[in-house]
């Protein structure tokens, strides 16, 4: 009984909501971006190190070259999702598409979404790729802040 109440109360942060959140992968609480993902001047402006734990963001020159390919990934899952989108609409309301409405709407949620696109791409390399400094550690914020 006692067990279930303590893992209650010190529950690990999930991964996924970090990544979601695009936070730190070390302590899962630093934030990685200083800015809103909706300023558009600074939504790519990164934190180098975790304002928490102090784990260095990009880990070795040209790091990030690598999030390219998460975000040509996330690209083309947004291609087909607005596609998809397109074609059950279409069939629910009963309008004719064609291939300019496909090309325009593909074109508006790309530009659109490029802000969340760049951002999750390179949370997604820090997370995968950043090596063995950067797992999870439910110390690592409490260890940084006592230096
Ligand atoms: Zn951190």
């Amino acid at each position: 009984m006692n067990q279930i109440v303590m893992n209650t109360n010190n529950q690990t942060p999930n991964k996924f909501l970090a990544i979601l959140n695009c936070q730190c992968p070390r302590c899962r609480e630093g934030k990685i971006f200083s800015h809103s993902a909706f300023n558009m001047g600074k939504f790519a402006k990164m934190n180098d190190r975790c304002p928490a734990c102090n784990l260095k963001f990009e880990k070795e020159p040209g790091f990030f070259v690598g999030a390219m390919y998460f975000g040509y990934a996330i690209s083309i899952a947004s291609f087909v999702s607005v596609a998809v989108a397109i074609v059950v609409l279409s069939t629910i309301f009963k309008f004719q598409t064609s291939t300019t409405l496909y090309v325009v709407s593909i074109i508006t949620a790309t530009l659109l979404l490029a802000p969340s696109n760049f951002r999750y791409s390179r949370v997604l390399m820090i997370h995968l790729f950043g090596g063995k400094q950067a797992e999870y550690d439910p110390n690592a914020a409490q260890i940084s802040t006592t230096h």
